[in-house]
């Protein structure tokens, strides 16, 4: 047997599984810390990197969602996705030339941070007679040269694309700063829950704050803690990312 073939599929989906059943019990455990239960919380695999069979071996465990940020890799992989069993979803940042390319593939884009980027979403989901829901994607750490709107310009990014047709606002994402202390992050995760509340507790037309969409591998615990109920997770379940 050479070096190669050790390191092959069998290992891989024994620690795919080991894995995904690590973080099943960890957000099961974290749910009912934080009064709730396992099916409060979306459990979104980010599969960037990851190869269609790997991806659809964790979908034959139990994983009902999926999410990709790049759209070439996205359009590369999307004949092989199993998506009779799972949705997929967009979450990267979105350049609206390339929203016409995946409109009616994905189930939810969770990173609208412009009104341009909305427009198109709405008129590509017009032409192709889809309804398309998103997120709003924050920028809770206000760090130069990030994706995300600013808090302070959330409410009218929200009202504005509220009034747009065929698509539905449907909560709140974030990717907070990289923080060396956990208590910082929580800082981040709390501030962006406060917003979410604040602006569930508006019910506007058109927008039903459905997901709050926080937290990876490194700090997924502390998001549902925090009050995330949709965790976006990748090396944690595939293991570290090989870039090719
Ligand atoms: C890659 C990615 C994740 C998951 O990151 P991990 O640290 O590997 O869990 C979550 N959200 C987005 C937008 C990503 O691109």
């Amino acid at each position: 047997m050479t070096e190669k073939s050790l390191i092959g599929p069998p290992e891989r989906l024994e620690s795919v599984k080991r894995n995904y059943f690590e973080i099943t019990e960890t957000i099961s455990r974290a749910a009912q810390e934080s009064g709730r239960k396992s099916g409060d919380i979306t459990f979104l695999a980010a599969t960037k990197t990851v190869e269609p069979a790997i991806i659809n071996y964790a979908v034959s465990l139990g994983l009902k969602y999926i999410g990709e940020n790049k759209v070439q890799e996205l359009l590369s992989k999307y004949e092989e996705y199993d998506l009779d069993n799972c949705q997929l979803q967009f979450i990267g940042h979105l350049q609206t030339n390339k929203v016409r390319q995946i409109i009616g593939k994905v189930s939810m884009i969770q990173s609208v941070d412009s009104l341009k980027l909305a427009k198109e979403i709405s008129s590509q989901s017009v032409k192709n007679n889809v309804n398309t829901d998103v997120l709003l994607e924050v920028n809770i750490g206000r760090e130069e040269n990030k994706s995300g709107v600013l808090e302070e310009n959330l409410e009218e990014l929200l009202c504005q694309t509220a009034e747009l047709s065929n698509i539905k606002v449907r909560g709140l994402m974030t990717i907070p700063p990289v923080c060396d202390k956990k208590a910082d992050v929580f800082k981040f995760f709390y501030k962006m829950y406060k917003l979410f509340i604040d602006i569930s507790c508006k019910t506007l037309d058109n927008v039903s704050m459905d997901f709050l969409s926080m937290g990876m591998s490194d700090d997924f615990e502390e998001a549902i803690l925090s009050g995330a109920n949709m965790i976006r997770v990748g090396s944690k379940l595939f293991g570290t990312r090989i870039y090719r």
